[in-house]
This record gives structure tokens, sequence and C-alpha cells, in this order.
């Protein structure tokens, strides 16, 4: 395995703030990270990345005083967040898909555990203490859903004014209540989610408000203890590590902060190169860029200016994380593949069946790994884990269409047993 973006370990630079910096991907620039915003090298608007000179062990996380997320305080940028006890969510077996699909050993990582039902609040624990560290007053996202009701929360609590723009029309039901609850300003854009993006990085390049969508490499960080857990809970329960992750992809943050957590465990000396697990990515055919990119095996992703399907939290045409995760899933020996809104129901309902309840684009991640195991590109020998991204409740109407009709009946229990006989 060549990692090629593998140089955590640069020397500092001068810049550098308590041995943290920031890096560009594509460039030797190289920043401080919390002096002045940006998001994108000032050099060639590359993405940016977060790197520290000192790089931390299993043993260091397990002296840690902090829980969840902030068990990783030493692999991340601050020292501790805005938070409500993020992170360390469920690893739990399925037996029926595991028998189903045949694997070694299958584990789901429900990221839908987490306080606002998404892994978004990792991001955000740490996103929002930076923007506090930095000092702004109006934080801002793009939304599919998720983000904004996880900035709502965590923006809210640190005491920010929180701006949100959403797809109108697009949003799961659930979603769109917590970024009301939690007291956002909602703006319902007529456009794709790809096109509220483009303006909240125009507000924010104005300085009108900190952007904190998973251009941010802040928000990533955070996200990366998704990788961290994986590797420590899959040890605990099997003795052995993953040899692949499957994840959905949208922005293809995940899929850039699960690979750079890797990145760092193997600089750190805790993996092999050879033990990074195979990051796999999984998009719905609506809305597949990424599997575009990846099957043509092209440099860069094309944007998709149409995009339809029933996981909402995915329905992304421009991966703004593209040249992150790209190298994640070739560097590893990956691929991406897409599915159908049919398969992505179908895998809905045999999670629910073994007691996981999740919303359509988490399920995207069984329907790959059921597709690919049947095409062969998984094999029967391996340990896979896959991640669901959010929780059953944040989309109670495709619960509902993928689920049983409930039955009208008379308050009486004589006609409620006649009924029950039929
Ligand atoms: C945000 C989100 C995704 C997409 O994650 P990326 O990191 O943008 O690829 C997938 N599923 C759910 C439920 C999400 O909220
Ligand atoms: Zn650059």
């Amino acid at each position: 395995m060549n990692l090629t973006l593998s140089n955590p370990t640069a020397p500092a630079p001068d810049s550098a703030d308590g041995g943290t910096w920031l890096a560009c991907i594509d460039c030797e620039w190289t920043g401080p990270p919390f002096d002045e915003i940006r998001y994108r090298c000032p050099d060639c608007d590359g993405l940016l990345e977060v790197r520290y000179a000192d790089l931390p062990t299993f043993d260091d996380f397990a002296k840690s005083e902090g829980r969840g997320v902030w068990r990783y305080a030493d692999a991340l940028p601050v020292e501790s967040g805005v938070s409500i006890d993020e992170g360390d969510t469920p690893l739990y077996e399925v037996p029926t898909i595991e028998d189903e699909v045949g694997v070694s050993a299958l584990r789901v990582k429900h990221e839908g555990m987490n306080p606002t039902g998404s892994f978004k609040d990792r991001g955000m624990t740490v996103g929002v203490k930076v923007a506090e560290k930095i000092g702004t007053d109006r934080l801002a996202c793009a939304s599919t859903g998720n983000t904004s009701a996880a900035l709502a929360c965590y923006g809210t609590r640190a005491g920010t004014e929180v701006l949100v723009l959403l797809p109108a029309g697009k949003v799961a039901a659930g979603k769109v209540a917590q970024a009301s609850l939690h007291g956002a300003r909602i703006l319902e854009v007529d456009g794709n989610f790809d096109d509220c993006l483009d303006i909240v990085s125009e507000l924010a390049n104005r300085g009108e408000a900190y952007l904190l969508n998973s251009l941010n490499p802040f928000r990533l960080e955070g996200q990366k203890t998704i990788g961290l857990e994986i590797v420590e809970q899959f040890r605990d329960q099997t003795g052995d590590l993953p040899d692949r992750i499957v994840l959905p992809v949208g922005n293809a943050g995940n899929t850039s902060a699960l690979f750079k957590a890797f990145r760092e465990l193997v600089a750190a000396g805790e993996l092999t190169p050879e033990e990074v697990p195979i990051l796999t990515g999984v998009q719905a055919e609506g809305a597949a860029p990424m599997v575009e990119a990846v099957e043509t095996d092209a440099d860069f992703v094309r944007r998709w200016d149409e995009v339809e399907t029933i996981a909402t939290a995915i329905r992304i045409g421009n991966p703004v994380n593209a040249p992150k995760a790209l190298p994640a899933i070739r560097e590893t020996g990956g691929t991406a593949i897409a599915v159908t809104d049919e398969e992505i129901t179908d895998a809905q309902r045999a999670l629910a069946g073994d007691g996981i309840g999740v919303e359509p684009a988490s399920a995207a991640s069984v329907a790959g790994l059921r597709k690919l195991r049947e095409s062969g590109e998984i094999s029967a020998d391996e340990n896979v884990v896959c991640l669901t991204t959010g929780h059953l409740l944040k989309d109670p109407d495709a619960a509902a269409n993928a689920g049983v009709e409930p039955e009208p009946v008379p308050a009486d229990t004589d006609e409620v047993l006649e009924h029950l006989s039929k």
C-alpha cells in the first residue's frame, strides 16, 4: 500500500500553535490553525488538513480522562469541546445479515446513537469549539439535514447564532424539526444541496459567517474518532482488526476522516500500512459522482447537476472532499459502488430485522456490502464493518413507507380478536 498522504509527521512549521497547524493537501503551504479563518489553501485553493507534531498511541488514549470523542483529545486540535457526550457509539453484531452475506465477521457501527442522531455531532463538538476559539458570532452550514441538526444543537449550546441553508422539500422531517427547535435560522433554498453549499461558502468568504460544512478541516478531526473507535471496539470484540469498512458517501467527509485516522495510526506505529482497513464507498445510483470517478479512474470528480434518491442525506452531486477521498479509496485498495433506492430500502428493512433502526442513507452501506459480496469483490473471509450514519427517526416518512401498514380496528376486544383471526 502506498500511503502517499501519510506524512502527518512532517516537521512543525513556525506557524504551528501548540504542535498543531494547517497544511494544504496539494502544495507545500502551511499556516497557523487559529489565527485566521481559512477553508482552502491561499496559494492553490486546495483542501486543508490539520497536522500535529506528536501523534498519540492507543496507550495514550487509554490514559485519557475524556469520554466519547474526547477520549481521543490527544489526537484533536483542541483539548476539550462544546460537548453533550458525543461518540462512543455501539458496534453491533448483526447475526442475520452476517449469515446472509457470508463474511468472516460483520459489525455495524451505529452512528445514529449520537446525541442528535448522526455522526455529524463528532465534527461539531470540535468545529464549534474551534469557532469559539477563533471568535466568530455566526455559524453557518448548507445541509441535507443532519449537519443542520447538529450545528443548531452545538451552536446554540455555545451561545452562537446559527444559520442553515437547506434544499427546499428535500430534507427529512426529523432533521428540520431538530434545527428548528434548537433555534437555528433556517433558509429553505429553491435548489439542491450543492447550490446551498455554493451560497453558504460565498457568505463565509465574505466574512458573514463561520462555515461548518465538512470542507472545514477541524470538523473532520472530530469525525476521525469513528475510525479510532472502530479499531478499538472491533479488537475488543473479535481479537482481530477489520479488513474493510463500508460506508455511505455524500460529501465524502467521513471517507477522508477515516483515512486520516488510519494514516495517523500508521505514523504513530499502531498499524502497519497493510493493516489499514480497505475503504469502500457506497452512493445512491441517482447521486453517484464518486462512483463514476472511481470506475473511470478519473483524477477528479465530475459535478452532477441533477441528483435524486430516497437517501436524502447523500443526495449530493459535487462531493467537496473528493480530493481527499479518492486517495482514501484508492490507496487502501478500496472501491465505490452505486445502489438503487430499492436496494437501500431492502437493506434498511434487513437492518431493522436485526434490531437496528437507520435512515435510508445509512442502509446504503449494507446494500453496497450485499452487492459486492454477490459480485465477489468482497470475499467470504473478510472482517467487515458497515457504518450506519443516522437514526431511523431522522426520516419517519421513509421508515413508515418501508415498514408494515398499521391496521385500523374498532375499540372493542371481540372485534380486535375477530380481526386478528383473519
Ligand atoms: C452527512 C451524512 C452522510 C454523508 O457523509 P459524508 O461524510 O458527507 O460522505 C451520510 N449519511 C448520513 C445519515 C449523513 O447525515
Ligand atoms: Zn495549496
